[in-house]
C-alpha cells in the first residue's frame, strides 16, 4: 500500500511538473474573457449602428472564446492604454495590434492572424509619393501606433497624435495636416468615404515594412497563449476565419 501511495505521489508530482504546476493560465476558472479593444479602426473594430463594438477582430475573438468555452466581454478603451491594461483591467487585447519588439517586452502575442502595412492618406492633388517627400510634413497619426512610430522618425516632421484615426482624417480634410499614416484597411475605409478629396498610397512605396497583427496577452502566460493559438488554428481549419475575412474585410 505504501509503495502504491509512493508511486501515485510520484505520478502526481511528475504530472504537476509537466503541466507547469502553479503556472495556471490567468483566465483559468473564469467564464468570461475581458477583452480590450479600441473600436475606432474599421473594418477590424468599430461601433455598429446599435452602439456595440463590432468588426473582424470582435467576431474573431468571440469565436476564439467560444472554442475555449468562455464568453467574451469587450472593453472599449484608448489604443494607447491597451498594452498596460493587460493582466489587470483586461485579460487580453485585440485591436489590429502589430507585434513589435517594444510591446513584446511587456506582453506575449498569439500567432499572427493578419498581415498589414501602413498606408499614407493624402489629398488627391498631393505630390507626396516617397519617403523623402514626407520630410518636413505635418503628419497625423493615431497615438501610440506603429504609424506614430514611423511618422516620428521622419526628418523634420510635425506629428499630431489623435485618439481616433477619424479625427486625423478630418484634420487632413480641413488642411491642418499634409497626410495621415495609418494601417492599410482603415486607410482604405476612410478614403472610400471621402474618395473625391482623398487618396491612399501603399506604404510599400515609402519603404514601410509588413506588420503582423496578433492578440496580446499577459507576459509569460504560456497556457493562455497556447489555448488562444489552438483556437485560432481550429478556426482556420473549420473555415470560420475565411468566412470572417470575407464578411468584414472582403476579398483581398
Ligand atoms: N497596427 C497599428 C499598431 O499596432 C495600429 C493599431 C490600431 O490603431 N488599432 O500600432
Amino acid at each position: 500500500m505504501k509503495k502504491l501511495l509512493a508511486v501515485c505521489m510520484c505520478v502526481m508530482l511528475t504530472a504537476g511538473m509537466l503541466t507547469g504546476c502553479g503556472s495556471k493560465s490567468s483566465v483559468a476558472g473564469k467564464d468570461t474573457l475581458i477583452v480590450g479593444t479600441n473600436a475606432e479602426f474599421p473594418p477590424f473594430e468599430y461601433v455598429n449602428d446599435s452602439g456595440d463594438p463590432d468588426g473582424f477582430d470582435i467576431a474573431l475573438i468571440k469565436a476564439v472564446g467560444e472554442k475555449m468555452g468562455k464568453s467574451v466581454e469587450i472593453q472599449n478603451m484608448e489604443f494607447d492604454s491597451l498594452v498596460s491594461s493587460i493582466g489587470s483591467k483586461i485579460d487580453m487585447a485585440i485591436a489590429g495590434m502589430t507585434v513589435t519588439e517594444e510591446r513584446e517586452k511587456t506582453v506575449d502575442f498569439s500567432d499572427s492572424y493578419y498581415t498589414a502595412v501602413q498606408y499614407v492618406i493624402l489629398p488627391v492633388a498631393s505630390e507626396i509619393n516617397s519617403y523623402d517627400s514626407l520630410q518636413n510634413c505635418r503628419i497625423g497619426v493615431q497615438m501610440g501606433t506603429t504609424g506614430d512610430f514611423i511618422a516620428s522618425e521622419v526628418a523634420g516632421s510635425t506629428v499630431s497624435r489623435y485618439n481616433k484615426g477619424v479625427d486625423a482624417v478630418n484634420d487632413l480634410l480641413n488642411d491642418r495636416l499634409d497626410c495621415v499614416i495609418i494601417d492599410k484597411n482603415p486607410a482604405e475605409t476612410f478614403v472610400s468615404i471621402h474618395s473625391e478629396e482623398l487618396k491612399a498610397l501603399d506604404g510599400a512605396q515609402f519603404g514601410f515594412e509588413e506588420e503582423a497583427y496578433a492578440i496580446a496577452m499577459p507576459n509569460g502566460d504560456t497556457q493562455l497563449v497556447s489555448a488562444v493559438n489552438s483556437a485560432l488554428e481550429e478556426l482556420r481549419k473549420d473555415g470560420t476565419y475565411d468566412e470572417l475575412v470575407k464578411k468584414y474585410i472582403g476579398e483581398e
